[in-house]
């Protein structure tokens, strides 16, 4: 498109809330013909909240709380917000030493201890999971809650069962997605098989990717990129930056979205309102035809 239909895009694309960053995406992101979405933050509202704690035997639910949140009260994930939130009528120190694993949880020091938070590959490296938890946690994960276990030391303290919402717009804008030509629709997400499989049930998508860590993020889109070439890719998170940057048009939650994905990405959708992305296209299309 020529400069000044460009401009008007962009300019009509803020007055609609899509932040385009430059005009090659506002051109680019109409001829799109596959679309990832990320799950936590992006298909969900990203406000989980604490559903169920579970303790070990020989821990106390309110223990298992107090270390989760002593280590998530430095973490920027959605999880961890809910699990402050939980723990707040709680005495309790942020933990010092703190590591985030993007993808896969957090490390800190908590009265002189190793704690560890976090999905239960992540936990298991440090720790023998017990049967019975991992039975009960998959329950939960066949019921569309995300687990996230706690560790202190080699001991697991327990698991704490968390629920998102999906926004309530997404299966009518996988449709009218589908209805604009998007040929494929996929959903990206680092939460387990059995969470995303449950959350994703009618939805329409044509694919869940689980256990994803970012770099694995990154890497469907570039399969996606073999096959449909112009991928766009939604997300919110630190996880999501490097597919947001592999993607020929990466987009961020404005709202929801972490400082490194609205960096990341071409477009920023600015109330987070996923019918803004059909908004986008189209406002793509109709900029082109209008030079041809
Ligand atoms: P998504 O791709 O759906 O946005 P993430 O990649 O951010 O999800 O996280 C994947 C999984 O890693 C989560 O479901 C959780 O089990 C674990 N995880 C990541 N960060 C944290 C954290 N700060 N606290 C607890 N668990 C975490
Ligand atoms: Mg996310």
């Amino acid at each position: 498109a020529t400069m000044p239909t460009l401009l008007s895009g962009i300019a009509n694309g803020a007055r609609q809330g899509i932040l385009f960053k430059n005009g090659a995406q506002l051109e680019l992101i109409g001829q799109v013909r596959a679309i990832a979405f990320d799950k936590t933050g992006t298909l969900t509202l990203g406000q989980p909240e604490v559903y169920k704690v579970i303790a070990a035997d020989s821990y106390a639910e309110p223990d298992v709380l107090e270390v989760a949140a002593a280590l998530e009260s430095s973490s920027e994930h959605p999880l961890g917000d809910a699990i402050v939130q939980a723990a707040q009528g709680l005495q309790w120190t942020a933990a010092t030493d703190v590591q985030a694993f993007p993808g896969k949880g957090i490390v800190g020091t908590y009265h002189q201890q190793t704690v560890t938070v976090g999905n239960a590959n992540f936990v298991s490296q440090t720790t023998q999971l017990s049967q019975t938890l991992i039975e009960t946690a998959q329950v939960l994960e066949q019921d569309g809650k995300t687990v996230v276990w706690v560790a202190q030391g080699q001991q697991v303290m327990g698991l704490i069962a968390v629920a998102d919402r999906m926004r309530p717009q997404v299966a009518e804008t996988i449709a009218r997605l589908r209805a604009l030509g998007i040929e494929q629709i996929v959903m990206l997400t680092g939460d387990n098989e059995r969470t995303a499989q449950s959350m994703a049930q009618s939805l329409g998508l044509d694919q869940v990717y689980a256990n994803l860590l970012p770099e694995d993020k990154l890497h469907v889109i570039k399969r996606l990129q073999q096959q449909y070439q112009h991928v766009a890719m939604i997300g919110d998170g630190i996880n999501d930056a490097p597919a947001l940057a592999q993607a020929s048009v990466g987009i961020a939650m404005g709202i929801a979205g972490s400082d490194v994905a609205l960096e990341t990405a071409d477009i920023v959708l600015m109330s987070d309102r996923l019918e803004k992305l059909e908004q986008a296209i189209t406002l793509s299309r109709r900029s082109q035809r209008v030079v041809k």
